[in-house]
């Protein structure tokens, strides 16, 4: 017979440990969602058992980015039971709830609550949730970092400056509810020429790396404004779930991430 010790041991060997990750920006349009699905399709290739959040309850676009739109969650015991993506990764978005293009009116409450519907889903073994946040730092934000409490927290951002400035202000909204930095990753960095691949830099190069630096987190890596990510993206086809040196610099960012 087991001494109480050994028994809490076990009890928490057992109780499955659900890991949140983050991924968040200060403003829409950087490339958030995009960065979300490439990490959750890289991460789930370095060999983790990874799920995937759409907590963009405005605009939600992971559906369409991992090829899932045709796809209705069912609910089990008042739980949603989550749909598969591309490469099987679990997913739950609210465009999997609302019908296309009808918008939401919603008030804080309610959008907390559908949040907190997504997280709290019926994961299986699912070992981290990648959850893809609405830009900014509203309710949405207010519920993740209060009652969700993320393991974890990666920041996206354009090298433009104010998409910048606004990157940091997403940053202080979880420092102050202690939520670790995992770090900042530039998206939209220098153009990806079509046709013979060479990376030019209309906005200036090193702009996110030395923000990184000014607020003392890991920088992630860099992925360049490249047509072919926006054509696979919008074809629900992640380039990080091929080959190319797209899929390595989401793969490079997510060995950092699993670091
Ligand atoms: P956010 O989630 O921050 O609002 P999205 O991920 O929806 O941004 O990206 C906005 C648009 O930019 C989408 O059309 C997307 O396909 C495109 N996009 C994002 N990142 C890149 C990139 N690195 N290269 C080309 N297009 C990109």
């Amino acid at each position: 017979v087991p001494g109480v010790a050994e028994v809490r041991i076990a009890m928490t060997a057992e109780k499955k440990v659900l890991k949140i990750l983050a991924v968040a920006s200060g403003k829409g349009g950087v490339g958030k969602s995009t960065l979300s699905a490439n990490l959750a399709v890289a991460l789930h290739r370095l060999g983790l058992r990874v799920g995937l959040v759409d907590a963009d309850i405005y605009g939600p676009s992971q559906a369409k980015l991992m090829g899932s739109e045709d796809q209705k969650p069912v609910a089990r015991d008042k739980k949603l039971v989550p749909v598969t993506g591309v490469a099987g990764i679990p997913m739950l978005s609210m465009a999997h709830l609302v019908e296309p293009g009808k918008a939401l009116a919603w008030r804080g409450p309610m959008v907390g609550n559908a949040l907190s519907q997504l997280i709290e889903a019926e994961w299986g073994d699912t070992q981290l949730l990648v959850v893809d946040m609405p830009p900014g730092t509203g309710d949405i934000q207010l519920t993740m970092v209060q009652k969700h409490k993320p393991a974890g927290a990666v920041i996206v951002s354009t090298p433009q400056d104010l998409a910048l400035i606004d990157a940091t202000r997403a940053v202080s909204l979880f420092a102050q509810a202690g939520v670790p930095m995992v770090g900042l990753v530039e998206n939209m960095a220098g153009y990806a020429c079509p046709h013979c691949g060479e990376i030019s830099d209309p906005f200036g190069q090193g702009g996110a790396e030395s923000t990184a630096g000014d607020l003392a987190m890991p920088f992630l890596g860099r992925i360049p404004l490249a047509i072919d990510i926006r054509r696979r993206s919008d074809a629900g086809d992640p380039p990080a779930a091929g080959d190319g040196p797209y899929a390595d610099a989401f793969a490079a960012i997510a060995q950092k991430v699993a670091d």
